[in-house]
């Protein structure tokens, strides 16, 4: 009878000279833009007589999803074309950047594949972990299987696991601020209860938390709050005795301010509870917002300071980040949440999506006559490509060719 222990995780090393010259022209080939490129260079704007479009300054593709993409097609070159690769869930969240990764050859699989997924997986079959990462569990079913993972969790992502660990050694149940149904946002969590016997509560926003904030200070009714909180926190977990000490992080790509002022309410209540002096013992903090969404939202609230008649804002529905600079505009003019140009069906209809019922709408008339200044902002998941698309179809609905405009 022979054993097997599991094996040890194989580094692959993805990262050489000739195969990332490879990838990177084909990614460029398949995700880049002159006319983006020249625009930016131009000061982000472009305007003919009736129409002008406004680029934030920073928008679109952020490191940890180019260094993802890079290293999904850089999988692809480095394995024979016969050698099975299979990616976990969405690489981003981007339809359109999926259905090249798929076109690439490269099957998609469940973020937590089912017993029946895993039972077709075979040793040395090549795995993607995409940019938000991956649960606890489902890493180590893998490894156990002897899967070469090719692993693209970005860098800000696992500095978050670094910190709920960190709560999670000292007893400190972690407060997240994100969406509980969230890749990122589920990685994470595993991560709090993975090493011993942490707790995670996931908050989703500031009405959320001034329930949790209440509870902490006068009590309430357990099995209402675990209800209300149903799939949003650790097994055991008992608000009584867990929420005694707390320690806030988030999902990478929440809006900043909101962040903020969950960190503010929490540690307000736990000075209140415990006194000022003892606040420390009670309560932590770190922020874990990237760099990249912080960029695009400073650089929104800078565009969204000009004079603009409409806000377009280009990605997936079902991305974090874009849909935080949605909301973001919402809050000041029309903001239409687009996936892509064809979705500007005429200057009379738009089909946007609208994140609070959770589906595409129509909207008439949404383009005004005369003249009309356009801001356009995307996500960090959304390629160049995608946004060069929508500058194209707005002048082509005013009659206007941009490739005439650049030629003058
Ligand atoms: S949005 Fe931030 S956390 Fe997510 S992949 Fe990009 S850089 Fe990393």
């Amino acid at each position: 009878m022979s054993t097997h222990a599991p094996a040890a995780p194989q580094k692959i090393n993805l990262r050489r000279p000739d195969i990332m010259q490879a990838v990177q022209a084909q990614v460029l080939s398949h995700y880049r833009s002159e006319l983006v490129e020249r625009i930016r260079a131009n000061g982000s704007f472009l305007a003919a007589d009736n129409i002008v479009i406004k680029l934030a300054k920073e928008f679109g593709f952020c490191y940890g999803v180019e260094r993802a993409i890079d290293l999904a097609y850089a999988a692809r070159k480095s394995f024979p074309a016969d050698k099975p690769i299979y990616l976990l869930g969405e690489i981003i969240h981007n339809p359109e950047v999926n259905d090249q990764i798929q076109n690439l050859g490269i099957k998609t699989i469940s973020n937590k594949p089912t017993d029946a997924e895993m039972s077709v997986l075979q040793r040395e079959d090549v795995v993607i972990i995409p940019a938000f990462g991956t649960e606890v569990a489902t890493r180590r079913k893998l490894e156990e299987k002897g899967c070469l993972l090719v692993d693209t969790t970005c860098g800000d992502v696992m500095s978050v696991w670094k910190r709920v660990r960190q709560y999670s050694k000292e007893a400190v149940t972690s407060i997240i601020h994100g969406k509980a149904k969230h890749e990122e946002t589920k990685a994470t969590t595993s991560q709090a209860t993975a090493y011993g016997t942490g707790h995670y509560l996931v908050v989703y926003n500031l009405a959320e938390t001034d329930y949790v904030c209440n509870y902490i200070l006068n009590g309430g009714n357990k099995d209402e709050f675990l209800a209300k909180f149903k799939g949003a926190y650790s097994s055991g977990f008992d608000p009584e005795k867990h929420l005694q000490a707390v320690g806030v992080a988030n999902q990478t790509t929440m809006l900043r301010g909101e962040t903020e002022e969950v960190q503010r309410r929490l540690k307000a209540v736990m000075g209140k509870k415990y006194g000022a002096a003892n606040v420390d013992q009670h309560f932590r903090f770190f922020d874990t917002i990237c760099g990249a969404t912080q960029d695009r939202q400073d650089a929104l609230q800078k565009l969204l300071a000009q004079p603009l008649d409409l806000l377009i804002v280009i990605g997936g529905y079902n991305s974090s980040n874009t849909s935080h600079l949605a909301e973001m505009g919402e809050a000041k003019l029309p903001t239409y949440f687009i996936k892509n140009a064809a979705k500007m069906v005429s200057d009379k209809l738009i089909v946007h999506y609208d994140q609070h019922k959770k589906e595409e709408v129509e909207t008439g008339d949404w383009l005004p006559a005369g003249k009309v200044t356009v801001g356009i902002t995307a996500g960090a998941s959304c390629p160049n490509n995608l946004i060069e698309d929508t500058i194209r179809r707005l002048f082509e609905l005013r009659g206007i060719s941009v490739q005439e405009l650049l030629a003058n």
